[in-house]
């Protein structure tokens, strides 16, 4: 493994993984294979009131999930752990320290009435707010004032005014003015540190070399510039990756569908088909092959190709591809994925072998893993409801054939459980029924299927008839042709 290229992911716990920080993730860590670098990844705890463990649990299952192991991180350690700030609070104050010792950072004695007042003073007068440094050069007998009043200090930093230039890998060149920034806090007055502080801070100490993260972070990176120059730290290298955008080019946000990755693999999206999608939202594969896995596309990753626009997320795009995996899947593993959504049905009623089959003749037109629910009800039961189709089964064509059906059904060769026997026999038998009944009546061959697949499942469209029959084996079959021919029969 290279020590010199290091990335990170760093959640913050304030919510399930969201699909825009598992692109985040996705990207450091295709940088990182394809580098052979490290992947590391860092849970940012330090809002106490947003922290939930149930989050913290969450981003390392989905991440688990996609596939997204990290190398070094809370549950495995590490060299430079540990990797979850709430318990690396010692750390800071130290850092803050050296930042005031060396003249780079002041103590802040203001109030937050006083705060408030300089923002709104700024409002009135049509003016960005930066503080005033109104702290920065206090005299002795004013900070021992302050100190007997009982007041804590924050910590900030003082900004250098200058033109700051950065060569971002995926935006190009940005510079900033930073007169606008404004001296800004690293340590709370409770001793805590604040995002941009803790961040550096931890990045220089786990010796991150490449940032790549989402681009509402960029205002960020100046300030976190000046603190690893302030430091003497060496500064690593920024990647800022457009956002991604719901189709009408607002915020993606659950109003326009699943956002976090639990919820869709509650759905029924398979974590290999959204991991593939994810990484084409600002990436393209040079053969232009888009299904691909993990593997195939670190092979290919190049981060300066990564495209700086924002991207949108298509949810048809999505299901088209889930489909695709959903078709490709090996059966069993399909198969265990699938029982979860099956929860209303009793599965003991088929064998596993059946089950699987079952599976494999109903996933064709499956988008999401969900919408098995609805395709299968005919497999479980004994008998199917005929209201959809009792108009159909009332026809001349059904009576005939279904009483042909029902005879053929009798011939058929049965195992001890009742199942058939001679799969290849009933193909064959279906095939002569549709062209003895096209020839003796003209029906089409698809209108003696209706029939005989309204009866057994209560449908006019479904799986394979065949297959169907295998698994619902001679009793279900005989049952229900028999309760549909008193619809053909009128009795
Ligand atoms: N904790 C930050 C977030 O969740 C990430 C910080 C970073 O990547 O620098 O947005």
């Amino acid at each position: 493994m290279s020590d010199d290229i290091r990335v990170r992911i760093a959640p913050s716990p304030s919510g399930n993984l969201h699909i825009g920080t598992a692109r985040t993730a996705l990207f450091n860590y295709l940088y990182a294979k394809k580098m052979n670098g490290t992947f590391v990844l860092r849970i940012e705890d330090t809002d106490a009131e947003r922290t939930k463990q149930e989050y913290i649990d969450n981003i390392f299952d989905s991440l688990k999930a996609l596939g997204l192991n990290w190398d070094e991180g809370p549950d495995v350690g590490g060299e430079y752990g540990p990797y979850t700030q709430s318990e690396r609070f010692d750390i800071y104050p130290k850092y803050a320290q050296m930042l005031l010792d060396k003249g780079y950072a002041y103590e802040c004695w203001c109030t937050n009435e006083e705060l408030e007042q300089e923002k709104e003073e700024a409002v009135k007068n049509k003016q960005a707010y930066v503080y005033s440094r109104k702290c920065l050069n206090i005299t002795k007998e004013q900070r021992e004032q302050y100190i007997k009043e009982g007041r804590k200090p924050a910590i900030r930093f003082k900004v250098e005014h200058k033109e700051l230039v950065f060569n971002d890998m995926v935006k190009g060149e940005l510079k900033f003015d930073t007169s606008l920034i404004g001296d800004f806090v690293i340590m709370k007055s409770n001793g805590t540190p604040t995002y941009n502080f803790a961040v550096v801070i931890d990045d220089m100490l786990m010796k991150i070399s490449h940032i790549i993260r989402g681009e509402d972070h960029i205002s960020n990176t100046p300030k976190q510039i000046l603190i690893y120059e302030a430091l003497g730290a060496k500064v690593p290298e920024f990647g800022h990756l457009g956002m991604i955008l719901a189709p009408d080019r607002s915020k993606l946000s659950k109003r326009h569908g699943a956002t976090a990755v639990s919820d869709f693999v509650k759905e029924g999206y398979l974590t290999d088909a959204l991991i593939n999608f994810v990484a084409l939202l600002g990436w393209a594969p040079s053969d232009g092959q888009e299904i691909k896995t993990v593997d195939e596309i670190a092979q290919d990753f190049r981060i300066h190709e990564i495209s700086s626009s924002n991207s949108i997320f298509e949810y048809d795009k999505l299901n088209w591809m889930n489909g695709q995996y959903i078709k490709k899947m090996d059966i069993k593993k399909l198969t265990d994925m699938i029982i979860p959504f099956l929860s209303k049905y009793d599965l003991s009623e088929l064998s596993r072998e059946k089950l699987e089959r079952m599976v494999l003749i109903t996933r064709e037109p499956l988008t999401v893993l969900k919408d098995i629910e609805d395709d299968v009800p005919y497999f479980f039961g004994k008998n199917v409801p005929l209201d959809e189709v009792k108009e159909l089964l009332s026809s001349e064509l059904s009576k005939n054939v279904l009483t042909k059906f029902l005879e053929l059904v009798n011939g058929w060769e049965t195992d001890g459980n009742g199942d058939f026997t001679d799969e290849e026999k009933i193909h064959n038998d279906l095939a002569d029924l549709r062209a003895d009944f096209k020839e003796k009546f003209g029906y089409k061959p698809k209108e003696t299927m209706w029939a005989i697949r309204a009866a057994i499942t209560g449908r006019t469209r479904g799986a394979d008839m065949v297959g169907i029959l295998m698994i619902l084996g001679k009793d279900k079959v005989l049952l229900r042709t028999k309760n549909a021919q008193k619809i053909t029969l009128g009795v």
